[in-house]
């Protein structure tokens, strides 16, 4: 059984709306109670769990942070709230939500005609189809404003040729948000491609240590062919990727915080329960410092969580902000599941015990939707006016 939550040290809980709260409520009981028992062993054989899907559509979470369409309408905390409250019990199904709702969907809501706002975004916020997102290629991660995928204009459509890697829910994605260069114009443009498409393949990447749940492909298209109608008119050069990607990064920066809450629970209620030495292991000062350190990184990540939030909901939130943070939250979050896993000991390395699953599942993160680097540099571009993303000539 999932520990019940302790980690709101500073009332936190006070800080949210009703509505905020009402989110947490319903994504932490359906997590605890239906999610948590069966996502161990989904996670040792690497394979998604389709049975999760329509629970987490009825959450009504997808699409959350949208406007009509058949989304929620959520406020950024709130959805925020959920992100963190779906990765406190298993990174992964955060992350399948994030890669759907923050970026694919939020890419089409932001930069999508009213047309395709219509027609995809009702049946993705159900969770009915599922979306992925692809920028990153096989020899353009950090570097992806380099990428080199083709979009060549034909007679009414585009021909799509190129290779993506790591796309998150790709191997079963109905509908796939693809960047690629313009090679008219050398700029990026975006496009939504369908999964039968001609010339469209997408073969799952083996042996991950972390978010093994998650289905990352990598993408090959030959030849795809896509309609007039379902390029993204918004998507005209990286920058607009770079729009989502601030936004999502907020997102982003609340999975360590959920998974640093699931850690925090189960070491506390761990240290009370397994004796040595005759005393609980919570009775040892070392492991009360290690217990308050994880506690007081949290009660950190929270504020600064939500201020990004409040942020970004008053329109003032810079791409240098949701930079730092992403990365200062999951390098804090990296010492909070580290420390944890010491604490368990033995028990700290074996997924029954959660938190090894918790410690593995954070390192993709610390590492995608930008670098702990390369977030670090779009903060240091924005504060100091010096891009510093390439070597000195
Ligand atoms: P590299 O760019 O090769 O970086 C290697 C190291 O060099 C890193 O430590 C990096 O910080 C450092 N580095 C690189 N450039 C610089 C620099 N200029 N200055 C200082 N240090 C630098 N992408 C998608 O498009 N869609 C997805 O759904 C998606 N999901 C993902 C899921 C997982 C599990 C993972 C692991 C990745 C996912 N990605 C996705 C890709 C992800 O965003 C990239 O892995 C990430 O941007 C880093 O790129 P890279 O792996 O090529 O590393």
């Amino acid at each position: 059984v999932f520990p019940p939550s302790v980690s709101d040290y500073y009332q936190f809980d006070d800080l949210l709306t009703a509505e905020e709260q009402a989110v947490r409520k319903r994504v932490r009981e359906c997590m605890e109670k239906e999610v948590a028992p069966i996502m161990t062993k989904y996670w040792e054989k690497a394979e998604f769990p389709f049975e999760v899907v329509p629970k987490l559509g009825a959450l009504r979470v997808a699409g959350g942070g949208i406007k009509g369409y058949g989304c929620p309408n959520l406020s950024i905390t709130a959805n925020a709230i959920a992100t963190a409250e779906l990765a406190r019990v298993d990174a992964s199904c955060s992350t399948f939500i994030l890669v759907h709702s923050s970026l694919a969907m939020l890419t089409i809501a932001l930069c999508g005609s009213e047309a395709q706002k219509q027609k995809y975004l009702p049946s993705l916020a159900e969770l009915k189809t599922v979306a992925c997102w692809g920028l990153t290629e096989p020899d353009y991660g950090s570097d992806a404003s380099a990428l080199r995928t083709t979009a060549r204009k034909v007679e009414g459509g585009w021909i799509l040729d190129g290779q993506k890697r790591w796309i998150g829910n790709s191997t079963f994605a109905d509908i796939l948000v693809i960047f690629a260069r313009n090679t008219s114009t050398n700029q990026i443009n975006g496009f939504i491609v369908k999964k039968d498409a001609p010339g469209l393949q997408a073969t799952k990447i083996e042996n991950k240590i972390g978010l093994r749940i998650v289905q990352n492909g990598d993408i090959l298209m030959k030849k795809v062919f896509v309609p007039d109608e379902d390029r993204l008119s918004g998507v005209n050069s990286f920058q607009d990727t770079s729009k989502v990607l601030a936004v999502s990064r907020v997102m982003v920066a609340w999975q360590p915080i959920g998974i640093s809450m699931g850690v925090y629970d189960i070491c506390h209620r761990y240290l009370k329960e397994r004796k040595q030495f005759g005393a609980p292991l919570a009775a040892f000062q070392i492991n009360q410092q290690k217990l308050v350190r994880m506690l007081g990184n949290l009660q950190a990540m929270f504020l600064i969580g939500w201020r990004l939030c409040k942020l970004y909901e008053s329109g003032k939130m810079t791409p240098g902000q949701a930079s730092m943070g992403k990365s200062w939250i999951s390098l804090k979050a990296r010492e909070t599941v580290s420390l944890g896993r010491e604490l368990l000991g033995g028990n700290g390395i074996l997924t029954d015990f959660l938190v090894a699953k918790a410690f593995c599942d954070l390192e993709p993160i610390y590492t995608y939707e930008g670098t702990y680097d390369i977030n670090t540099l779009v903060t240091g571009r924005e504060i100091t006016g010096i891009a510093s993303f390439r070597p000195a000539a």
